[in-house]
């Protein structure tokens, strides 16, 4: 199991040219100039921020899980990853981290997903999955559900075990916990603040995550 990896930022939030609250269970979709950073706040702790990332200028090369793990021979997320995109560009690094570990294995929640895993009765449940959906076709008409990807779920411990398996287990985020990361390139941030009420990402109540902004 890897180590757990803590690196602080020395950003003061009274410098953030950008500051909101992502109510639980909504998403938000932002564009990042080159050199800006995002930084997301984990408010409450336990909660799953569900994101995907776009190149700005070519919007089919978004997030891909398998080239970010493959390019740091690590399948968990902290400082020093580069989120990569299906052509291995880099759209991000991650610079700071004070939760330590994040998940990109584990995918989004869907009303499907939903259904297979939990109960039949949970198909109306609200979930990630429609969230991005109604991001992206609120954000520019060039984007579709075809643009839909893999994601990063922040904050979220989904350990492997040693045969290969997945859990989704309790988080090791707390309130304040946070990750931060530079955009290399124009991307455009896609983020679910997981609605999920049946499994442990979000502690069974989701709650609020901030997003932070600063100009370099
Ligand atoms: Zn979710």
């Amino acid at each position: 199991m890897a180590v757990l990896n803590y690196t602080e930022s020395s950003r003061k939030v009274e410098e953030a040219i950008y500051d909101r609250v992502i109510p639980a269970g909504e998403g938000w979709m932002h564009e990042l100039e080159p050199g800006q950073v995002l930084r997301i706040v984990d408010l409450e702790g336990n909660q799953a921020a569900d994101t995907l990332f776009y190149h700005a200028e070519d919007p089919e090369d978004h997030y891909s899980a398998v080239a970010t793990m493959l390019g740091q021979q690590n399948i968990y997320l902290s400082t020093g990853t580069v989120l990569r995109s299906e052509s291995n560009k880099g759209l991000l690094k991650i610079v700071a981290d004070t939760c330590g570990r994040h998940d990109t294995l584990g995918g989004a929640c869907s009303a499907q997903s939903n259904t297979v895993r939990y109960a039949h009765d949970t198909l109306p449940m609200h979930n990630c999955r429609d969230t991005f959906m109604l991001q992206l076709s609120m954000y520019d008409e060039k984007y579709t559900k075809r643009d839909l990807a893999p994601n990063i779920n922040f904050f979220m411990n989904v350990p492997v075990t040693p045969d290969g398996g997945l859990t989704f287990a309790d988080g090791v985020s707390a309130p304040g916990r946070y990750v931060e990361m530079q955009s290399i390139v124009r991307t455009v941030a896609l983020i679910s603040n997981c609605p999920q009420l049946n499994n442990p990402c979000n502690a069974y109540n989701p709650t609020p995550v901030r997003v932070l902004i600063w100009d370099k």
